[in-house]
């Protein structure tokens, strides 16, 4: 087996002062003997008609599947100052298999190669349509090859625990509020959270190999390689155990 990828570009979301470019070069150097290289926001300095493209990608129902939004001047300008709208109180959702459309037309040329990995940080949420429940859900990592990886999903999209939003229900005071999340501190991702960065090592392993072997996620709850439906299960793998199953640890030996 050899590795498909000879090099990685990262592409930074600065308005997640959390993510540690550096350090995930060098995390990813470690691992791989691949090139990596650092790029500004990949939404930076696009012209007017693909941020309308992308404004147009919005999710407004999140009970239907996707219907192209028609996007107002106001909206193809939070994409043009790549606003961050997540903890506002309308957070813009996206549809992320059309997203990721956009974005694979706008990878230059020479740098659409199959032994190059884009990895696009994104601040946007991004989702996809269920057709088994009929609604979008949360997304923290989509596609293969760009991949995009929304800081937000990472938050939103593996579930907080179950007696967290009990407690919400009952008090929907400020300091209830605020109680109720000291209570729980610690066990889910927050926005501003230190330990994002090392949450998304984990993505970036996750996108590598799926892109590497063809095979999404492992069904080893011990493994990084596990897609994470709760905050719970995303803490342990990817910030307390750090480990592969004994499979993968094969595959990335014979990889690397
Ligand atoms: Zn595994």
């Amino acid at each position: 087996m050899l590795l498909r990828i000879s090099k990685i570009i990262l592409y930074d979301e600065p308005t997640v002062l959390e993510i540690q470019l550096e350090k995930l070069e060098k995390f990813l150097r470690d691992t791989f003997p691949i090139q990596i290289e650092i790029r500004d926001n990949f939404f930076r300095n696009l012209n007017d008609e693909i941020y309308k493209k992308i404004a147009s990608t919005r999710i407004f129902d999140i009970k239907k599947p996707f219907q192209k939004h028609n996007a107002s001047m106001e909206d193809i300008l939070i994409e043009k100052e790549n606003t961050d709208t997540s903890e506002k109180e309308e957070m813009a959702l996206y549809d992320g298999i059309e997203l990721h459309k956009i974005i694979s037309e706008q990878i230059p040329k020479e740098e659409n190669n199959i032994d190059i990995l884009n990895i696009v940080f994104t601040n946007k949420l991004t989702c996809t349509f269920d057709e088994n429940d009929f609604r979008y859900h949360a997304r923290a990592l989509i596609g293969s090859n760009p991949t995009i990886i929304s800081t937000t999903g990472i938050i939103e999209a593996p579930a907080k625990p179950k007696q967290y939003y009990l407690d919400l229900m009952t008090d929907f005071s400020k300091e209830g509020i605020d109680t109720i999340k000291k209570k729980y501190e610690g066990e889910f991702l927050e926005y501003h959270d230190s330990r994002i960065s090392e949450a998304i090592e984990g993505y970036l392993l996750q996108a590598i190999m799926y892109y590497e072997t063809g095979e999404a996620f492992c069904t080893d709850k011990e493994c990084r390689l596990y897609n994470a439906h709760w905050q719970k299960e995303l803490i342990s793998t990817q910030l307390k155990n750090k480990k592969f199953c004994d499979k993968h640890k094969e595959i990335l030996k014979k990889l690397t």
